[in-house]
């Protein structure tokens, strides 16, 4: 039986170790956190259960299929529960839209909010359907190893003007500004500028309007648990707590995975979800290759960081939907900021995440579960003392939610705490404490982002966030689809 090493049980190593183990290889899944989930961990405090990163849960069926790979049913360790609104937008000027795939109140709110924009929005529907097709379903499970996999793809991205950003596209179609920000922003929870993120990303629009949005009951840290404990029923091995230290090589061929432990084995395949820079400079740091690909990784433009403040609150919100995105007074300046100019703006957009409106569990009777999001410069850009800086910017978001939202939120904490760009660093080992790896750029999408099989090690594979075809949940799940793909060709 052929061996294969997963290293990082994120959702793309999860997906992935569901996928080999399915196939019959002996699978090792090696976490270096002391649980599954990668930026979908949590935490527990005072009876709240806090998730650390993912909330919007979409593309359901591409979750659904990796229990059906093993004739399983997803309800078996994971309970889905739909979230409507998708998204309630909230601007300073007072507007509010209501976002779902209802295409009676989505039109309704269409009318209100930009009347004009109706027929508009009905073309950039059909636009968005048409790079969902090409971009996702065609290609979104397949690997980019050469440049001639680009040039086979090149007509679709020519047709559908891959090289304009999501919100050039958007506002070709539509004229009211909130309208083209509610149809933008999307591109944020993959860590994309939407000035600057390749319009194939429209492509989430038709994503979020045929498969919904979802929550995974307990928090989004039971998916992952689900996909962990599927894993092992299949037979499969996990090892958590143990970090990495160090893959060996001998030739072009990876032989061995040794962990902090002193624990090591050897392998027929290993496959990173670990952050790019870290598996290369660190895993292989002492190989030629690792060197040289550290090397070229200095030079690629890397998502920025996130700043999340997490609070459990006393009272209950029927009123504050799940999802909730308080635009602040200036939509292309601020990302210029946070993406360009590297500087803490002292104004803010806020996601907004309250699930305990959806599922009271993730907090004890009576009281309320909050996270409440700011896109922040990587600390490559914005190389700042965050212990100093997090407790101050920590108390301006409360104050902002405060004041758009919940007016006595001071008087009712029950617990807060942050979590900054140093936290995905060293609880990550992500490059510069960036949220969502390499940018979603055109130039480094596809076969310009990390390949599924290094290009020199033959038996070395790489899988989540940083790969084709990026971040996100269905983005990482996918790139599992196309390692394994590969893996399982190679192992055969
Ligand atoms: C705050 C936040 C909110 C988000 N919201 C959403 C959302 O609502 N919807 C959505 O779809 N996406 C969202 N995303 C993006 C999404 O969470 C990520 O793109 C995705 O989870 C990344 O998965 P991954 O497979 O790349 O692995 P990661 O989650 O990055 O996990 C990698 C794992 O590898 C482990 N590892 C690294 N090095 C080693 C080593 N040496 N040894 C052992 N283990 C190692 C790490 O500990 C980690 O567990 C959000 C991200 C963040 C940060």
């Amino acid at each position: 039986m052929k061996k294969a090493c997963v290293i990082g049980a994120g959702f793309g190593g999860l997906a992935l170790a569901i996928r080999l183990q399915s196939s019959g290889i002996a699978t090792t899944l090696i976490e270096a956190r002391d649980k599954v989930g990668g930026r979908a961990y949590s935490w527990q405090r005072e009876g709240f259960t806090f998730d650390a990163g993912p909330t919007v849960v979409t593309d359901p069926e591409c979750l659904r299929e990796l229990w059906k790979l093993s004739g399983h049913d997803i309800a078996d360790d994971v309970t889905l529960m739909p979230v409507m609104p998708f998204y309630r937008l909230n601007w300073t000027d007072g507007v509010t839209f209501d976002y779902s795939n209802d295409e009676g109140s989505l039109r309704r709110e269409i009318a209100r909010v930009a009347p004009g924009d109706l027929a508009g929005y009905e073309e950039f529907e059909r636009y968005a359907a048409g790079v969902w097709q090409e971009g996702y379903v065609k290609l979104g499970h397949e690997a980019f190893l050469d440049f001639s996999s680009m040039i086979k793809a090149a007509p679709a991205m020519m047709r559908y003007q891959a090289w304009r950003s999501v919100y050039s596209m958007v506002s070709h179609y539509v004229k009211d500004e909130h309208l083209r920000q509610a149809l933008s922003f999307h591109t944020l929870l993959v860590g994309g500028n939407p000035m600057s993120t390749s319009a194939i990303y429209a492509l989430i629009h038709k994503l979020e309007k045929d498969g919904g949005v979802w929550w995974t009951k307990g928090g989004t840290n039971k998916l992952a648990q689900g996909m962990a404990n599927l894993f092992e029923r299949l037979g499969g091995t996990l090892r958590v707590g143990d970090k990495v230290r160090q893959v060996h090589t001998i030739g072009d061929q990876v032989t061995e995975v040794e962990c902090e432990s002193g624990w090591r084995e050897r392998f027929d395949a290993v496959a990173s979800n670990g952050d790019l820079m870290h598996t290369y400079a660190s895993l292989l740091g002492d190989t030629v290759r690792g060197k040289e690909m550290a090397r070229s990784l200095t030079k690629k433009s890397f998502s920025p960081s996130l700043f999340v403040v997490h609070f459990g609150l006393e009272g209950t919100w029927p009123g504050i939907p799940h999802h909730t995105i308080l635009f602040g007074p200036r939509y292309k300046g601020l990302l210029d900021d946070i993406f360009e100019h590297g500087v803490l703006p002292r104004d803010f957009s806020i996601y907004l995440h309250h699930p305990t409106v959806t599922d009271p569990s993730m907090a004890p009777p009576g009281k309320s579960t909050f996270y409440a999001l700011v896109p922040v410069a990587h600390m490559g850009k914005l190389p700042i003392d965050w212990a100093e800086v997090g407790p101050v910017l920590e108390q301006r978001v409360i104050r902002e939610v405060g004041r758009r939202l919940i007016p006595d939120i001071e008087d009712r904490i029950v617990t807060r705490f942050h979590y900054a760009p140093p936290d995905f660093e060293a609880d990550l080992g992500a490059w510069k404490g960036n949220a969502f790896s390499l940018s979603p750029i055109l130039t480094q999408s596809a076969f310009f982002r990390g390949h599924n099989r290094d290009d020199k090690l033959k038996n070395l594979y790489l899988v989540g966030a940083g790969t084709h075809p990026g971040a996100g949940i269905p983005g990482v799940v996918g790139s599992a689809k196309a390692t394994a793909k590969l893996m399982l060709e190679d192992l055969r």
